[in-house]
């Protein structure tokens, strides 16, 4: 989780960078940073918040330059503090360096071992921080070669927007688990975590970043400059489900799309007898599409939701979860009184969300309540950016299906399968990382991603 935005060569950097990430605000409503280069001065701005709360006109005017990188961030790792808001920078060499990441390197204990020993000092409890610390131990004045070096170190999950002089750099690991595309407005050039934000700002799609390539942008242009290899793609497959925006692009294809398919196979899988179908908004929105589609059922909106809270999961404490969840969404008992429904919902994590609209639907009158899944249930911690990172917190980790029905207060719940999930991708089986379905990871942290980051900050 987490957004990234730059822009190479356009005299509004900063303004387009803030746009970017407006776009991309559901990556990440923690905090928010943009920074911009002119060719000789760095500037920096940023704030806890939303894009539009931390940016003002008097602040994004401080943002001078042709050249700007972005981030909106959602904790996955490190603690939710200041020093923690990226993209992070410093000067080396008389030269900016300026990195926005996405993702979580699953050697980042390793690294930070091996580079304190060394004499690096860290001011960030963030993974990202390490690839700082990667280039300036580089030797080379080659860019391209201390590039290589440096990202070789790395395992897991990084998709990198950043700033090395007069350079912008686009970066993503050999296995893609995270999209990163590339878009052009007029001669600059966009980088950007989503299709959505470059729709946004009016700039075209170029092409995603491919897995494990680097490109150079800068006043000659657009270069590919090297690809580290990979066995294996091992694209988020848990994006296509609910993380990316349904307006965007990714990983070649359009995120409404299989969402809606997702939703056609799990009515074919898991038919049900009910007076009408719903979805849980927005986030089971696109499934219901496909399911009610071929279900050939009655469609209603049983509740309505307030448009000025944002989503409920962002938030890290648990009190202000539930306040959130609760505010966020009216049922109509008008429409919902004395009805057996089916409610279509994209994937259950901790099972706490659902569980408060299965009683709210149940208040305002509802009979029998049957939910679908469109995805399997989620029994593993994720170690490549998703906020999941333990087992305990995942509702199926400890429960049959049945015991997760009862818990959330259903008639009945039925999760699409995982064969059902993978013939619905554009792609096939063994290009996604499942890993949260099936406990299958490519590659882990030896220690997990909390301990890592616990003994990180003990130490
Ligand atoms: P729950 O019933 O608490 O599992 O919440 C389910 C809703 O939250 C679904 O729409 C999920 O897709 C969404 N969600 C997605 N990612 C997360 C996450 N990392 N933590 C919690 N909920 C998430």
């Amino acid at each position: 989780m987490c957004g990234v935005f730059g822009v190479f060569g356009h005299k509004e950097a900063a303004n387009l960078t803030y746009l970017g990430l407006y776009a991309l605000q559901h990556r990440g409503e923690e905090s928010v940073g943009i920074a911009s280069f002119n060719g000789k001065q760095l500037s920096y701005q940023k704030g806890v918040g939303l894009v539009s709360d931390v940016f003002d006109t008097a602040r994004l005017k401080k943002l001078k330059g042709y050249c700007a990188v972005g981030h909106n961030r959602y904790s996955t790792t490190g603690s939710s503090v200041a020093e923690n808001i990226q993209p992070i920078m410093v000067n080396h060499r008389k030269a900016p360096v300026v990195v926005a990441h996405n993702g979580n390197f699953t050697n980042t204990y390793e690294l930070h071992r091996a580079l304190e020993k060394e004499g690096a000092i860290f001011h960030t409890t963030m993974d990202s921080e390490l690839i700082i610390h990667l280039l300036a131990r580089e030797k080379s004045d080659d860019l391209k070669e201390k590039l290589i070096r440096a990202l070789s170190q790395i395992k897991g999950a990084y998709s990198l927007v950043m700033m090395l002089g007069d350079n912008l750099i686009a970066a993503r690991d050999p296995r893609g688990y995270r999209p990163l595309c590339i878009g052009k407005l007029h001669n600059a050039y966009v980088v950007s975590s989503e299709t959505c934000a470059l729709d946004l700002i009016g700039a075209r799609y170029v092409r995603d970043v491919a897995p494990g390539e680097i490109i150079k942008i800068n006043s000659q242009g657009l270069q590919s400059i090297h690809t580290l290899q990979s066995s294996q793609h091992a694209y988020c497959i848990f994006e296509y489900i609910y993380f990316s925006r349904p307006d965007s692009n990714i990983f070649g294809h359009n995120v409404y799309q299989v969402r809606k398919d997702l939703g056609r196979n799990l009515a074919r899988e898991f038919p049900v007898q009910c007076d009408f179908a719903m979805p849980i908004p927005d986030s089971g929105n696109y499934a219901a599409v496909g399911f009610i589609q071929e279900a050939e059922l009655p469609f209603e909106w049983g509740m309505i939701r307030n448009h000025y809270v944002g989503r409920t999961f962002i938030q890290p404490s648990q009190i202000t979860r539930d306040f959130r969840v609760k505010v966020k969404l009216n049922p109509i008992s008008d429409v919902l009184k004395d009805k057996n429904i089916v409610i279509i919902e994209d994937s259950i994590v901790r099972g706490t969300t659902s569980k408060i609209r299965v009683k709210t639907l149940r208040e305002a009158g509802a009979k029998q309540i049957h939910m679908r899944v469109s995805c399997p249930p989620i029994r593993y911690p994720c170690f490549y950016g998703i906020d999941f990172p333990t087992k305990k917190e995942l509702v199926a980790s400890s429960k049959t299906v049945e015991e997760v029905g009862r818990f959330i207060g259903l008639d009945s719940l039925c999760y699409l399968s995982l064969e059902g999930m993978l013939a619905t991708m554009p792609h096939k089986p063994c290009e996604f990382c499942t890993a949260c379905f099936t406990g299958n990871y490519l590659e882990k942290p030896k220690k997990g991603v909390k301990k890592n980051i616990l003994e990180l900050l003990r130490r």
